[in-house]
């Protein structure tokens, strides 16, 4: 047998609010063999990540199959009410006064100077994006 190695290990969690269930999933690690000598070191590892991806599903598939749908409803539930106080957070966070941009597409009257879009226009338009989704929800 070989010397005893320390194998790296992706956690896997389940998403659902109080549940611990995790899944340890050994990283791909393609040992240097014949097959190897023969496809390529690349073509290995590809096959590996495969039989990988699909271990991965079937230890999820296996473990989503024990939750009720209540379980799932309780968690977006609990999702939703957490966004809708996020999005009425970051609607108190914007002011009025619109954008001002200079020249080099800064915005001078809220004083961002990112190449990106000034975070003012970026809060109100997702506020504005989800506050109807939430609204047409009731
Ligand atoms: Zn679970
Ligand atoms: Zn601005």
């Amino acid at each position: 047998m070989s010397s005893p190695e320390t194998v790296t290990v992706e956690v896997i969690s389940c998403p659902l609010d109080n549940c611990a269930w995790q899944h340890a999933e050994p990283v791909v690690d393609v040992p240097a063999n014949a097959l190897a000598n023969i496809f390529g070191s690349g073509v290995m590892t590809g096959v590996a990540q495969v039989q990988r991806a699909q271990r991965v599903e079937d230890a999820l598939q296996q473990h989503f199959a024990s939750h009720k749908v209540e379980q799932y409803l309780r968690t977006i539930t609990r999702l939703r009410a957490d966004l809708k106080g996020a999005i009425a957070l970051l609607d108190d966070a914007t002011v009025n006064e619109p954008c001002s941009l200079d020249h080099h597409g800064y915005c001078q009257e809220h004083m961002d100077f990112s190449e990106a879009e000034c975070y003012q226009a970026r809060i109100k338009r997702f506020v504005a994006e989800h506050a109807e989704t939430e609204s047409g929800r009731g």
